[in-house]
């Protein structure tokens, strides 16, 4: 028998997308193995955003191929259901469901789209809310809870699918200073249980600390791709440079 070699976790080849005019991403190519941590940097506007949602389908791309886990994301339908399931995604805004409660957030995609159980569906949310730090607050309403909880629920809810990859675009983006840190010691802990994920922050500790690898995008290309102690410490290219001279 011959030694089955993993599909990288994500595989992007060649993808483009625009917007009218507005070429957003140019001939994306990146591979992202399993369990492998990557912070994606870059100025506003550079196409990290889209670059998150495209991975997700939640924005279609004009050219090139997407696959998660081995499987070329399908443009629509049942198969894309199931895939977009298999990429859970946690962003700036928490979009909790106000008048739901917290445990009832999370249990709503299993119980919806998986057909999970209630009391399963419960009880895998309970033990989510355990790991976030929040089961305490599992009966109230998003609107009781700081931003600091209502992310880490967010968190929780993508994970109550069972992802295979976690997608964060700017999680922190939106907290006051004090509970930056508590989303991001959750982050961590994914991390280092092994899951894939792809960070767009500005949290430079963070990519630092927990990124195995740094990605540095401007005008919709890769331009730096390269392991944090290099990034931060040699950028190769005067874009990298202008970047981290601004922010650091
Ligand atoms: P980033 O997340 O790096 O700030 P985005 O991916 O949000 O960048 O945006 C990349 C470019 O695409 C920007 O110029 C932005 O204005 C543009 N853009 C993003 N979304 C849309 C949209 N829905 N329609 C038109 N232009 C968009
Ligand atoms: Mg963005």
């Amino acid at each position: 028998m011959t030694a089955e070699v993993a599909a990288p976790m994500i595989k992007a080849s060649a993808v483009n997308k625009y917007f009218g005019d507005l070429h957003v991403l140019r001939d994306i190519t990146l591979e992202v193995p399993r369990g492998q941590v990557v912070v994606v940097l870059g100025p506003s506007g550079s196409g990290k955003s889209t670059l998150c949602r495209a991975i997700n389908r939640l924005e279609p791309i004009n050219s090139g191929e997407i696959a998660v886990d081995g499987v070329p994301l399908p443009a629509e339908g049942k198969a894309l259901a199931a895939l977009r399931a298999d990429v859970g995604m946690v962003f700036q805004s928490f979009n909790l469901f106000a008048h739901k409660t917290i445990v009832e957030n999370v249990m709503l995609a299993p119980v919806k789209v998986r057909k999970t159980p209630q009391a399963e569906a419960r009880k895998t949310a309970m033990e989510l809310l355990e790991r976030v730090g929040i089961a305490n607050q599992a009966d109230k309403y998003p609107a009781q809870l700081s931003g600091g909880q209502q992310q880490r629920v967010a968190i929780a809810r993508a994970l109550a699918m069972r992802p295979k990859v976690m997608l964060f675009d700017e999680p922190t983006s939106a907290l006051d200073p004090e509970m930056v840190q508590e989303v991001l010691d959750v982050m961590t802990g994914l991390a280092k249980e092994g899951m894939t994920m792809l960070v767009v922050t500005h949290e430079m500790g963070f990519a630092r600390r927990a990124a195995d690898r740094v990605i540095f995008m401007a005008d919709g290309e890769i331009v730096e791709d390269t392991t944090p102690e290099e990034f931060f410490t040699a950028p190769k290219s005067e874009r990298a440079k202008d970047f981290l001279g601004k922010i650091l």
